[in-house]
């Protein structure tokens, strides 16, 4: 066996076994022993800072667990720089420095042909700049959409560790360890979920409630709104169970039926292509107002 052979061996085992380590790091910094993400009920983020470890722990992993997928396909892939000239500077006995993500991205896709999907690209994109952030300077974290794309980030290190690596967990505590807690993750986030849309919609029937009782008031001061805006264009929006553009579309009773034979009450929020409320969790992306779904359905 050459140098070079044995040199090579070395690293396979330390990208695979440092990938695995570190997105294991990264997942206890991140969760507790109930599979939380970190200081997810305080108010305050005193958790920042073991966010800030969390993701660039699992960030890292994750890197590694790309340069592991190009070692396999050719070694010399995991370095920066063309072919050519990683072959002379290994050559004449320097290392090259390894790719970053972007490359990484690029030779996965020329080498392997492996591609990730679009939306998987904004997923990592999303964490590569919560590490960035992290890395360079203090940041406020919205937990909800932190714990939700990370558990997202989670199943698509999952899949790549099945699909592209072939990780058998069989044959790797560590590959095992992070499957079951990933997993573990997944469902423990399903539920909190769920607890905020329930908790969501038991808030919209105590505001129709509410609106019913102080119905005559609001009713003024959306006239007199509509007066001074010219118009109440913008101040009510279309409602999906009269079909009537009669639900407030501002203040504290935003999202309420003002049509008294209907009463109905939804979140709102912006369709995802055409900017128009539309009723969903305000939370959730992805919602489409039904002519933007009418377009797509005959795409
Ligand atoms: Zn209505
Ligand atoms: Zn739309």
């Amino acid at each position: 066996m050459s140098n070079a052979e044995s040199a090579n061996i070395k690293l396979e085992l330390s990208l695979l076994n440092n990938g695995l380590d570190f997105i294991l790091k990264g997942i206890d910094e991140l969760f507790d022993n109930y599979y939380i993400l970190r200081e997810y009920l305080n108010a305050a983020d005193i958790g920042t800072k073991s966010y800030k470890y969390g993701v660039l722990n699992l960030f890292s992993g994750f890197l590694l667990l790309l340069k592991e997928r190009l070692f396999r396909y050719k070694p010399e892939l995991i370095y920066k720089g063309s072919l050519k000239d990683i072959r002379n500077k290994l050559d004449s006995g320097k290392v090259p420095n390894t790719v970053d993500l972007d490359e990484a991205l690029e030779k996965l896709e020329i080498g392997p042909e492996f591609v990730f999907s679009e939306q998987d690209v904004k997923l990592i994109r999303y964490v590569q700049d919560v590490r960035n952030k992290f890395e360079h300077y203090k940041i406020s974290v919205n937990k909800y959409e932190l714990w939700s794309n990370l558990s997202k980030f989670l199943e698509l290190i999952d899949k790549f560790l099945v699909e592209e690596l072939h990780i058998s967990i069989e044959k790797s505590p560590e590959a095992l360890e992070i499957t079951e807690k990933i997993h573990k993750i997944d469902s423990v986030w399903e539920r909190v979920q769920k607890e905020r849309r329930r908790q969501f919609d038991r808030d919209i029937k105590g505001k129709i409630e509410e609106f019913n009782k102080s119905r005559d008031r609001v009713m003024r001061e959306l006239e007199i709104e509509s007066y001074y805006s010219k118009g109440a264009d913008f101040l009510l929006t279309n409602c999906p169970d009269c079909n009537e553009r009669t639900t407030l579309a501002y203040g504290e009773f935003k999202g309420i039926c003002t049509n008294p034979e209907c009463g109905s009450g939804h979140g709102l929020t912006e369709c995802a292509k055409c900017g128009e409320l539309t009723p969903g969790y305000p939370w959730e992306p992805k919602f489409f107002c039904s002519s933007c779904l009418d377009w797509i359905s005959e795409q």
